[in-house]
């Protein structure tokens, strides 16, 4: 007979590897379904703000994430992408494009995917030039000329990252002037190598076989700038596709209660990939706690577990 699970959980970024720290902790069966380990904490030059450590890399602290949740006894399916969940039998199944699992209860901890810019030559240049990720990719532009595109705090993250790296770094903000923190602000603003070009819209990437140029329209005119190196990094969607069955918000971010839970009964929801106020690390690892802490209240106040 197919095994039946506790919990599962999907996703391991902050959330997703709290709450199997604290589900193993509480000695229940638990699986977690993920692409990656870290998530977009893997992603984060500097981080400065997660309590206990006044700085650390975003691969310095997904590696210690991972670390932890290893010390105990949590199975974990690595590079598995969760396409469907569903009520089976009053067990939850979360189906993937390998494998069909079933759970007594789930919390879905899947966070959230950059955006894409829809300009010509985008889906034509992906990782011939141009990708989402300055932590993973940035040391491949060192001494070339790079673009970041976006304003927002994760356009920030990107070019303070490549100011250390590139020759030149462009940051092209579709808005008058650049938004996010104020501290990042002023930092990238004495960086000598960086170029902000704010109200310009990205219209086209081009290029041969890797980016070249970059084309942008400013004041109703298309202007081109030779680059090798194009950082997309205008803001983020939950992913929460796959979650079809529970209520969500305009953004498409999961809804929950004080408690984590959704709509549907047994489904939890923590992180990012949520409605919660604010996208951190520490608030998505807080959330991750909570919902493993309910879950185990869940199943005994249903009489699953124990
Ligand atoms: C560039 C950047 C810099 C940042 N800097 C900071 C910072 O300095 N300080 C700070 O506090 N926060 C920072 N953040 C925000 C912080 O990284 C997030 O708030 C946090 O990682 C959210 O954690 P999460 O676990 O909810 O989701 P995520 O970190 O997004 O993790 C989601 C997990 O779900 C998995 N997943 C996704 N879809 C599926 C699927 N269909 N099936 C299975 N698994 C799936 C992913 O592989 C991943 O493991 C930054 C974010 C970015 C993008």
């Amino acid at each position: 007979m197919e095994k039946t699970y506790d919990l599962i959980i999907i996703g391991a970024g902050p959330a997703g590897i709290t709450a199997a720290i604290y589900a193993a902790r509480k000695k229940m069966d638990c699986l977690v379904v993920t692409l990656d380990i870290g998530g977009q904490a893997a992603w984060s030059g500097d981080i400065e703000n997660y309590t206990g450590y006044q700085f650390v890399s975003g691969i310095e602290l997904a590696a210690k994430f991972e670390e932890h949740v290893k010390k105990y006894n949590v199975e974990v399916r690595e590079n598995e992408a969760v396409k469907e969940i569903c009520k089976e039998n009053g067990n939850i199944c979360v189906k993937t494009e390998k494998n069909s699992y079933l759970s007594r209860a789930v919390i879905i901890a899947s966070g959230k995917k950059s955006k894409t810019l829809g300009a010509t030559g985008e889906e034509e240049f992906k990782n011939k030039g141009l990708t989402y990720c300055a932590t993973c990719d940035g040391p491949l532009f060192e001494g070339k000329k790079v673009a970041v595109v976006g304003g927002g705090n994760s356009a920030l993250d990107a070019a303070l990252q490549l100011v250390r790296i590139a020759k030149e770094v462009y940051v092209i903000n579709i808005l008058d002037k650049l938004g996010g923190d104020a501290v990042m602000r002023e930092k990238l603003e004495e960086a000598k190598n960086v170029t902000i070009i704010n109200g310009a819209e990205v219209t086209k990437i081009l290029g041969q076989k890797m980016v070249g140029n970059i084309v942008y329209r400013k004041d109703s005119k298309e202007k081109e700038l030779p680059v090798q190196g194009v950082f997309v990094e205008i803001g983020l969607i939950p992913n929460s596709d796959f979650a079809t069955s529970v209520n969500k918000n305009e953004q498409g971010e999961i809804l929950v209660d004080v408690q984590t839970r959704t709509n549907i009964p047994g489904i939890f929801a923590a992180g990012d990939v949520t409605s919660v106020f604010e996208k951190q690390i520490i608030i998505a690892a807080g959330e991750g706690a909570k919902a493993a802490l309910k879950v185990f209240r869940y199943l005994a106040e249903t009489g699953e577990k124990r």
